[in-house]
């Protein structure tokens, strides 16, 4: 049953990379990026580890549909789109807001896919379970936004099985918290997770309080709410600047709304010193690159 979720997605891809933070002046910070973004163009890489014990639990149920929500740019969606696909489930999508006149490009593909979708007002959207639970479809289950679930971090967990988990610190950027938490729960006590979150959101919010019961309260993390460039999905001239300066040195593409944020707080905590001497910093690229196409086109180099 998980052989056909796992042929979803290539983990032999998932490459580590080497790069030095800062990349020009300061003191050099040893850094390896897992690239799973590179295990599927658009099953992005944290949202196969997050589905794929919900997609198993659904078979196992003997679940003939799936159903689950997102916004009109969700990487989820879209990676939830592909596994229903590939799985000849049946795939319904709560979106966010009104239908709009036309469909984004997530949207469109997800369509392309087989995804139904279910427009929801915002309000009604915040709780998206009992909008599922209205739509009475039979025999459907139900996965949460993002994932984000206890079956989301127990895939999230096995992410570390892929590299010599031998770092000090392991850097990930943060929606919902549930990769962080499936990172935690598979580091080691020295290590330290240092989480960036993509939500303009202060320190003891929900998601601390998720990442603690999924964890029986681990401490040795750090959520930075610095580093949101205005909030989820918000940007300026100086991130889309950042994220092309930093494929040129490094070859790495980035999106927008996560990793982009990432890299630049790990540049900037590195140079300013924030990682103690001889650190070796993990840093997970995520994946989310198809959430660049709402970009104008001419604002990316790759
Ligand atoms: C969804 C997503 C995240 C956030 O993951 P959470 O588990 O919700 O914190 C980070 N990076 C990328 C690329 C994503 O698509």
């Amino acid at each position: 049953m998980i052989a056909v979720i796992n042929r979803l997605v290539n983990l032999g891809e998932a490459v580590v990379q080497q790069v030095q933070l800062p990349l020009t002046g300061g003191i050099k910070c040893f850094s390896d990026v897992l690239r799973i973004d590179k295990i599927h163009a658009t099953v992005s890489g944290n949202k196969w580890f997050k589905l794929k014990y919900s997609l198993q639990q659904a078979m196992s149920l003997h679940k003939t549909t799936i159903v689950t929500a997102g916004g009109a740019y969700s990487n989820h969606l879209v990676a939830t789109a592909h596994a229903c696909n590939s799985m000849q489930l049946k795939c319904i999508g709560i979106i966010r807001g009104e239908q709009p006149a036309a469909l984004s490009p997530t949207l469109q593909e997800c369509a392309a896919l087989g995804m139904q979708f279910h427009f929801t007002d915002r309000i009604s959207y915040t709780d998206s379970r009992k909008v599922f639970e209205q739509l009475q479809q039979p025999n459907a289950y139900f996965i949460e936004e993002g994932g984000s679930n206890e079956c989301g971090v127990k895939g999230a967990s096995e992410i570390l099985q892929l590299v010599q988990n031998d770092h000090t610190h392991i850097c990930c950027a943060v929606g919902t918290g549930t990769m962080l938490a499936g990172l935690l729960q598979s580091a080691k006590p020295h290590q330290h997770v240092v989480g960036i979150s993509a939500l303009k959101l202060s320190p003891g919010n929900t998601i601390e309080a998720f990442i603690g019961k999924s964890t029986n309260n681990k401490k040795n993390y750090t959520i930075h709410y610095n580093y949101h460039f205005g909030g989820y999905a918000k940007k300026n001239n100086e991130l889309i600047a950042f994220m092309n300066n930093f494929y040129t040195q490094t070859g790495i593409p980035t999106d927008f709304v996560y990793t982009a944020k990432l890299f630049y707080a790990i540049t900037d905590l590195a140079a300013k010193g924030y990682f103690p001497a001889n650190s070796k910093l993990l840093i997970i690229h995520s994946g989310g690159l198809q959430g660049n196409r709402s970009l104008p086109k001419s604002a990316l180099i790759f």
